[in-house]
């Protein structure tokens, strides 16, 4: 957040366009609006009452209907009316920093954030050799460095985030183009781009409006290719991280039917697997995070990024069928134990690895974020997870940085 004690130099309003309506996308319009009224706060202190409120204007510009990698889906037992839920995006979340423990607090405080203690294992599938899988203790989260879940669902969240927003704006299903095309639209007016505004259009060359600075947090592939040819200083820098590819696969069991053995706890109860030699990588028991008891056994399942970037363009029912057939190794479901909801997800962009990392499963090696990528002329900032080290946390590092360079700059420009 910005120093409370600068000066407040911007004299009119901003009319900030940011798109993607993820994390990022979200924390940064937050952090903007505290920071903005952080400024109006100040002025009222040092009694400046003759100046305007600065209130600024915020646009959120979402492709699709929903918020980003944070995904839920659920679908309801016609018997029972019981829910199936799986979050097939990102799971869980860490708070390392004092800042973002401080930021999520509210959420915690209301219950909508909670920490998942989870009981962790390792497990090592059916082979040749073993007719059941191997299920070894690992470790179990706790309150110190906690995993946490949004409740009742993982999109409730970034819901929740855009309710409390009051100078933002969200425009759902809408695409922001290419910004070249904007350049190639209005050669004629580009020269002259005194007013520091940048005109953003849709697909169908509609206008978005004007934007003092327009920000992007779209996955890098995407990023790339909304700054290609744009004449944005960083581009090279764009794809200098490489993300890969997770499939998501998503089982439920009716209520009455036996669950597969590895999910019997005749041993141990567990709540998130490591899954080794396999190209599963973990397990997830949606129906015993904190505050899901009420669901019907739904599980999900990420495949491996290595596995999934390598088949990323692979035919679904393909992929389906060879992730159902780990996981029926994994789980070691018999006739009556079978799975009477499968579903499958691709995600394109999962995870951020190092250039020198795409070869191995790792993706959370200690690698040298490139951060925001800043172009304070057109006052184009690039930004998302992937900017950092592709978790929701950097969300947070990456809207924290945003606000920062937005602030200094409007003091660099008014000195
Ligand atoms: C399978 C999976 C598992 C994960 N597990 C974890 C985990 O356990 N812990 C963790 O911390 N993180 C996890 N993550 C990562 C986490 O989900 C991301 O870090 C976070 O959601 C990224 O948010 P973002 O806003 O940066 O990007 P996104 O959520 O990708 O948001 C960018 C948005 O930009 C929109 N967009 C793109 N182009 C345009 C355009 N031209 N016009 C308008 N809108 C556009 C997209 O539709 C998208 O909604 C996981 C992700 C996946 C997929």
């Amino acid at each position: 957040m910005p120093d409370s004690s600068l000066p407040l130099a911007q004299t009119s309003s901003p009319k900030i366009a940011i798109i993607g309506g993820g994390l990022t996308g979200l924390f940064t319009a937050t952090l903007l609006e505290r920071a903005f009224s952080q400024m109006n706060n100040q002025q009222i202190n040092h009694q400046q009452i003759n100046v305007k409120a600065l209130i600024p204007e915020i646009t959120i510009f979402e492709k699709s209907r929903s918020v980003g990698r944070l995904a839920t889906r659920y679908r309801t037992d016609s018997h029972t009316n019981k829910n199936w839920q799986w979050a097939f995006g990102a799971q869980f979340f860490t708070a390392k920093s004092t800042s973002f423990q401080q930021f999520i607090e509210p959420w915690i405080q209301t219950g909508l954030l909670q920490p998942w203690c989870a009981q962790v294992v390792s497990l090592t599938p059916i082979d040749a050799n073993n007719q059941t899988a191997d299920i070894q203790a690992r470790e179990q989260w706790s309150r110190v460095q906690a995993r946490y879940i949004s409740t009742p669902k993982m999109t409730s969240w970034g819901r929740a985030l855009a309710d409390e927003l009051q100078y933002t704006t969200i425009t759902f299903k809408t695409r922001v183009v290419a910004l070249a095309e904007y350049n190639q639209t209005l050669a004629n007016k580009v020269s002259k781009k005194t007013s520091q505004k940048t005109e953003l259009f849709n697909e169908d060359g509609n206008s978005l409006g004007s934007f003092d600075w327009v920000i992007c947090t779209a996955p890098n592939a995407q990023a790339v290719e909304l700054m290609a040819n744009s004449g944005f200083s960083e581009l090279a820098k764009i794809t200098e991280p490489q993300m890969q590819a997770c499939y998501s696969l998503m089982l439920g069991w009716d209520d009455k039917q036996p669950l597969p053995e590895s999910l019997k706890y005749q041993e141990m109860v567990w709540d998130v697997a490591y899954v080794q030699d396999s190209i599963l990588d973990r397990i997830f028991i949606e129906q015993q995070k904190p505050a899901h008891d009420e669901l019907l056994p739904s599980i999900t399942i990420h495949a491996r990024n290595d596995w999934s970037e390598q088949h990323v363009d692979a035919d679904m029912d393909t992929i389906k069928a060879q992730l159902l057939a780990a996981a029926k190794q994994a789980l070691g479901w018999n006739a009556d134990s079978t799975p009477s909801q499968i579903d499958c997800h691709r995600w394109r962009y999962a995870a951020t690895v190092k250039a020198s990392n795409t070869d191995s499963n790792n993706t959370d090696a200690n690698k040298e974020a490139v951060g925001i990528l800043v172009d304070n002329e057109q006052q184009w900032i690039v930004s998302g997870d992937w900017c950092g080290q592709g978790n929701i946390e950097s969300c947070y590092q990456m809207a924290t940085q945003t606000v920062a360079r937005i602030y200094a700059h409007s003091l660099i420009s008014a000195g």
